[in-house]
């Protein structure tokens, strides 16, 4: 069995602040440790249940963040990034059986993180088909389109509900509640615990956990900064709806993940 894992920063136990997430920060080998064991809990629990290779992409910011010495043997670690259209799912294809999300956060313009964005801080909303979405959206999207069941989220409580509109018998662990500017987060020791149970769980239940893509990815961007809509309505069957929003409709989220990688 092959398991691809995404790890985010934003979501993990504990982290609050921006200089957290920022490599090079003083704040952030604590966030980067903890980050590392939570991923470390969806690795055991993949072998566990059988996993034989696994792939965890690195998916924040720098994209090297996960302190790689701790990871279990085997383990390929993807750091840095591609820049190609799967991103944050760079390496995946159908040759996976199940992905994991760890530490994904809210979306832009949600409140259930001070941390909440799409992408990049750029933005009040990414909306597909209408829908206010945040990272876990897309990512989910892409694994659905190599045929990858969305087993596991963890990170913000609001997140882990909003990933049940798309994957409804997700797994998932919340290990922090956003309020204003503040975190409520459990115990690091006991998110890795809960972790590590509930995606045994999920791979119990893997084929309850496939996407049905739908017909078309409408792609609606609201930017903070109207110069941005502009520049992004230049992008090839772009269409600029307001001052500060552009859409752009991709056949399958593959076309429209390309479009993302110029337009956001
Ligand atoms: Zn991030």
């Amino acid at each position: 069995m092959k398991v691809y894992i995404s790890a985010d920063i934003e979501g993990i136990t504990n982290v609050t602040a921006w200089e957290e997430t920022e490599l090079g920060n003083i704040e952030h080998p604590m966030a980067a440790k903890q980050m590392t064991k939570e991923v470390i809990s969806a690795c055991e629990a993949a072998i566990e249940c059988g996993a034989t290779e696994i792939y965890v992409k690195d998916a924040h910011d720098s994209a090297r963040n996960i302190v790689s010495d701790q990871l279990p043997k085997g383990v390929t670690l993807i750091r840095g990034w591609t820049c190609t259209p799967e991103s944050m799912m760079a390496g995946i294809d159908e040759s996976f059986d199940a992905a994991i999300f760890i530490g994904y956060h809210s979306g832009a313009g949600f409140n259930g993180n001070p941390l909440s964005h799409t992408m990049n801080r750029g933005n009040n909303y990414v909306k597909i088909n209408g829908r206010k979405i945040a990272e876990f959206d897309m990512n989910a999207y892409v694994a659905a389109y190599y045929g990858v069941p969305v087993i596991f989220v963890s990170g913000d409580e609001q997140l882990c509900e909003h990933a049940k509109e798309i994957v409804p018998n997700i797994q998932s662990c919340g290990v922090k509640k956003g309020w204003g500017e503040a975190t409520f987060n459990i115990n690091p020791d006991d998110a890795c615990k809960l972790i590590k149970e509930r995606i045994k769980t999920g791979f119990s239940k893997l084929n309850e956990c496939h996407i049905v893509s739908p017909e078309k990815f409408e792609m609606e961007i609201n930017f903070k900064e109207c110069v941005h809509a502009l520049r992004s309505s230049y992008y090839p069957g772009a269409k600029q709806i307001d001052d500060c929003t552009v859409s752009f409709t991709g056949k399958n989220i593959q076309e429209m993940m390309a479009a993302r990688m110029f337009m956001l």
